[in-house]
């Protein structure tokens, strides 16, 4: 060969590497982590990282893009968005509308769903995937890896069904033992999130006059109610990290998902008691003084766990964190309560090989994220989701060597009679 030529193939190997080219087909060798922080709000995150309470997700932040990430209007239950996050596809095509089929009562699970996940297209194209605790995966469908379920942080009951719970079913004798009960957890590892030490005293409390000696005995009578809620919204975040640790160390996959639910639960509970002068509901005293730090250090908890979950993985690897809404608290003229203290817009970061570093981004969608992961793995976005690349996510070079490219779709053909 000429000199020249073997010149111009090295130069042409090295773009292709610089470019992490994948295994010939288009498709790029990456290692990705996604996490799910449930309801996690920027005006939380943004404070808290400024006084440097959030380390892990600061240095995300700084390393890749972050973003706005508008959740669906309007406002869907949890499941319902998480189902576009992991389809971008809108309910109408995905059929997951809530927690419960509003006619038939019955629980929807992963079957009633009508569009494939990105996991499913990772796992086609010889991607290996872990999928832990995303909300109605049960039951546990067959994916190119393992999957625990969302139920399984519960306990078993003899009335409760324990099929489905993960995928390969023999699995779930393994990751069991892994299960966080909340009666197990001792009261150290959880008294840091709140400060009991401050609650009001009943003698205090009788020197109010009466409207709030009432108001106050009866937010003492609920502390324990609190601290017991906390203590279970700990447990489940806890049993989702011992399995991630775990099948990370013991089976190792090219992507891994983990979804965290504790950030949301925290602040339906404990966001009054940190903002008791926006909340259009009347905050007793003794809840401020004990629970008024707690959703704020549950956050710098999360941070931990995502660093956690980082350095388990592996921190070369490509990380996306992203919430499905953001948070609000009860508003004045508003309904308390569920999706009402839902914010409308979530948290979405983003760092890796061939995307930008430390800037802020457009706003984008929920919608946007599946084909956003697609185009990360240079794989094309079905032309039937309902949301597009992030392309401002993305160094000009990546999108130059990977350019977006749409197929008509990733679902099987229709088969008649056959419901999926
Ligand atoms: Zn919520």
């Amino acid at each position: 060969m000429r000199p020249g030529r073997l010149i111009a193939l090295v130069a042409l190997a090295a773009v292709l590497l610089a470019a992490g080219c994948g295994s010939g087909d288009g498709t790029v060798d990456r290692r990705f982590l996604l996490i799910g922080l449930d309801g996690a709000e920027w005006s939380v995150v943004e404070p808290l990282i400024e006084q440097g309470r959030l380390p892990n997700i600061a240095a995300l932040m700084e390393s890749g893009v972050s973003c706005k990430l508008r959740s669906l209007e309007p406002k869907q239950k949890s499941p319902v968005i998480w189902t576009t996050i992991g389809t971008g596809k809108m309910p109408a095509k995905h059929s997951i509308s809530d927690y419960v089929d509003p006619t038939s009562k019955q629980l929807l699970t992963s079957n009633v769903r009508t569009a494939r996940m990105f996991w499913d297209i990772l796992g086609e194209h010889g991607f290996t995937v872990t999928v832990i605790g995303w909300l109605v995966s049960w039951p546990a469908e067959p994916v190119n890896g393992t999957m625990v379920t969302d139920y399984f942080r519960y306990r078993p009951r003899e009335d409760r069904r324990t099929d489905g719970l993960t995928y390969p079913d023999e699995l779930v004798e393994e990751v069991s033992p892994l299960r966080v009960l909340s009666e197990n957890i001792p009261d150290e590892e959880i008294e840091g999130f709140y400060d009991l030490s401050n609650a009001m005293t009943g003698e205090e409390a009788q020197r109010l006059d009466v409207d709030r000696m009432f108001v106050e005995m009866r937010a003492i009578n609920e502390l324990e109610g609190h601290i017991s809620q906390l203590r279970d919204h700990y447990a489940g975040d806890a049993t989702f990290m011992a399995v991630a640790r775990h099948l990370m160390q013991r089976r190792p996959t090219d992507v891994s998902v983990v979804y965290l639910r504790g950030t949301d639960s925290m602040s339906h509970r404990f966001w009054p008691a940190s903002f008791p002068e926006e909340v259009q509901v009347d905050v007793p005293e003794t809840e401020t003084r004990v629970f008024g730090e707690t959703m704020e250090r549950y956050y710098e908890h999360a941070d931990v766990m995502v660093g956690e979950l980082i350095e388990e993985f592996g921190d070369d690897a490509t990380v996306m964190l992203c919430s499905d809404h953001g948070f609000e608290g009860p508003r004045p003229g508003r309904r308390r309560g569920g999706i009402n203290d839902h914010g409308p817009i979530g948290v979405f970061v983003l760092k890796g090989d061939g995307v930008r570093s430390g800037v802020t981004i457009a706003e984008h969608s929920v919608r946007d994220i599946t084909p956003t992961i697609l185009a990360l793995f240079g794989l094309p976005v079905g032309d039937d989701m309902d949301g597009e690349v992030m392309r401002d996510a993305f160094a000009d070079d990546f999108l130059r060597a990977h350019p977006v490219q749409v197929i008509a779709t990733y679902e099987p053909a229709e088969e008649p009679g056959v419901i999926r």
